[in-house]
C-alpha cells in the first residue's frame, strides 16, 4: 500500500518505537524481569482504595453512570470537572481562571501532539520550532512533528552538587530564540532526570518568551497541587502567555487517559475544534469517575498526604541503594527532586547506555537507555550515552535488586576496557 507523507512519518521506524516493541516483547515473555523501564505510576494502596470507591458510587448511580458511559460530554471535555479544575486553581493559587482557559484531552501526550503541530511546523513556507530549553528532556516529544522534526534544542550545563549526585541547569546565556522559535517547552519536574528548573530559570524563560510573544508551555504532569511528586522549593506560575500542562496518569490514573490544558481562550478554543475532529470529545469516564474528589478538594489531601510523601521515600530509599552499591564507580545520580525516576550518569563510560541496556536486559533487568532523551542534540555528544533512567516507583525489592545488578554490570564495564 501506498502512505502519504503523513503515514509514512508514523509508520517509518524510530528509535523510541522500537524501544517500545522490545519492552512490550519483555512483558508477554515468561521470563521475568525487573522492570525499571517504563513511566508506570506505583500502586499506592490508600490511594487505590479511594479510586475504587468512587468507581463503586458512579456504579451505583444509574443516572450518573448512564451519562458517564451513554453521551457524548462537549469538545471542551466533561463539564463537571472542568468548573471543579477552575475553583480548585483559583481558590488554591488566586488565579483569574474561568471554564474558557481550561479544556480536557485524551491524555497530556495527546495534548502535546496537537499543541506543538498547532505552534510549530510551515508557515507563510517558513519552518517555526519548538526551544526545549534544556536537554534531556520527556522523552514523548520527540516524534510528535507531522512533518520535519522541530525541536530546537541545548545541552545543559552540569553541576556537581555532592559527592554523588548532580543537576542539569539551563544555558541561559546561549539561550537563542532568533531562529523562528514557535514556543518553549519544559517539563518541570522533569521526565527523565527528576530535575526541577528553580523558579529564576522560570522566571527567566517566562520573560523570553513574553519579549518573543511566544507561548511558554510548562509541563506539570508530576507538578503542584496534583499530584505534588515534586520536593523542592518552587512555585507554580500561570498567566495567558503560560500553556500549562497537566495530567491525571501520575496521580495513578493512566488509564483514564485524561490530559488538562489551561491556557488563554484563544488556546483552548482551538484545542477544543481539534479535540471536535479527532476525537468528537475526550473521553467521559474518567471525568464523570474523580471530579468529585476534585470538587471536594480531597485530590489535593491525596496529593500532598499520600503521593508526595511515597515518592519522596521512594527517592531517597533508592538514592541511599544506589550510593550503597555504586560506592567505588564514577557514577552520580541527577538530584531527585521530583518525577518517579531516578537518572544516572556513569562518566567515562566505556561502553555505550544502549549496551549497558542489552546487558542489563541478558540479566533480567529493564531501564531506558540515556541517548533517546536528547532532542535536538547532536548524537555525537559522550554524556548522551553515558546516562540512564530508572523507574523506582515499583515494589522496593525490585528496585533494591535492580539497582544492584546495574552496579554489578557497570562495574565489569569499567573493569574490561
Ligand atoms: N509529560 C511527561 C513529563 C510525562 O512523563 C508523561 C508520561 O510519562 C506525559 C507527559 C504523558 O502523560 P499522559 O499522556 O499519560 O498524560
Amino acid at each position: 500500500m501506498e502512505f502519504s507523507d503523513f503515514g509514512n512519518r508514523f509508520s517509518a521506524t524510530s528509535g523510541i518505537g522500537v524501544l517500545m516493541d522490545d519492552l512490550g516483547e519483555l512483558l508477554a515473555s515468561d521470563r521475568e524481569y525487573l522492570m525499571l523501564g517504563g513511566g508506570n505510576p506505583a500502586r499506592i494502596p490508600a490511594v487505590v482504595a479511594e479510586y475504587r470507591a468512587c468507581m463503586t458510587r458512579l456504579a451505583a448511580d444509574e443516572n450518573r453512570f448512564f451519562s458517564a458511559v451513554g453521551s457524548y460530554d462537549a469538545p471542551g471535555g466533561a463539564a463537571i470537572l472542568v468548573n471543579a479544575l477552575v475553583q480548585l486553581f483559583n481558590d488554591a493559587y488566586g488565579w483569574d481562571l474561568d471554564a474558557s482557559n481550561i479544556v480536557l484531552t485524551n491524555g497530556s501526550q495527546n495534548a502535546f501532539f496537537l499543541l506543538f503541530n498547532m505552534f510549530a511546523g510551515e508557515r507563510n513556507g517558513v519552518q517555526r520550532n519548538i526551544l526545549l530549553p534544556m536537554t534531556p528532556e520527556y522523552i514523548g516529544y520527540e516524534d510528535v512533528a507531522i512533518k520535519e522534526n522541530f525541536f530546537v534544542s541545548q545541552k545543559p550545563l552540569i553541576d556537581i552538587v555532592g559527592e554523588k549526585r548532580f543537576k542539569y541547569r539551563i544555558d541561559l546565556d546561549r539561550l537563542d530564540v532568533s531562529n523562528n522559535i514557535a514556543a518553549i517547552c519544559v517539563s518541570r519536574p522533569t521526565n527523565p532526570t527528576g530535575n526541577v528548573i528553580t523558579d529564576a530559570e522560570l522566571d527567566s524563560l517566562d520573560q523570553l518568551a513574553l519579549s518573543q510573544g511566544i507561548p511558554l508551555i510548562i509541563d506539570n504532569a508530576y507538578g503542584e497541587p496534583f499530584p505534588d511528586i515534586i520536593h523542592s522549593k518552587v512555585s507554580l506560575r500561570w498567566h495567558p502567555n503560560i500553556i500549562l500542562s497537566m495530567s491525571l496518569s501520575k496521580l495513578g490514573l493512566p488509564a483514564l487517559r485524561s490530559g488538562i490544558i489551561i491556557a488563554a481562550p484563544e488556546v483552548t478554543r482551538t484545542i477544543r475544534q481539534m479535540n471536535a475532529i479527532i476525537n468528537l470529545t475526550p473521553g467521559s469516564l474518567g471525568p464523570a469517575m474523580i471530579s468529585e474528589l476534585f470538587e471536594s478538594g480531597e485530590i489535593l489531601n491525596l496529593s500532598r498526604n499520600h503521593i508526595k510523601p511515597f515518592y519522596r521515600h521512594k527517592a531517597e530509599q533508592a538514592l541511599r541503594w544506589f550510593d550503597q552499591t555504586h560506592e567505588d564507580l564514577p557514577a552520580f545520580a541527577h538530584s531527585a527532586e521530583g518525577s518517579i525516576f531516578l537518572w544516572l550518569w556513569f562518566q567515562e563510560l566505556p561502553i555505550t547506555a544502549d549496551e549497558l541496556y542489552q546487558r542489563l536486559k541478558k540479566r533480567g533487568v529493564i531501564i531506558v537507555p540515556g541517548q533517546y532523551f536528547f532532542p535536538g542534540i547532536d548524537s555525537s555528544w559522550r554524556h548522551c550515552h553515558e546516562c540512564i533512567r530508572v523507574n523506582y516507583a515499583m515494589d522496593d525489592a525490585t528496585v533494591q535488586q535492580g539497582i544492584a545488578i546495574i552496579a554489578e554490570e557497570v562495574k565489569k564495564a569499567y573493569k574490561n576496557k
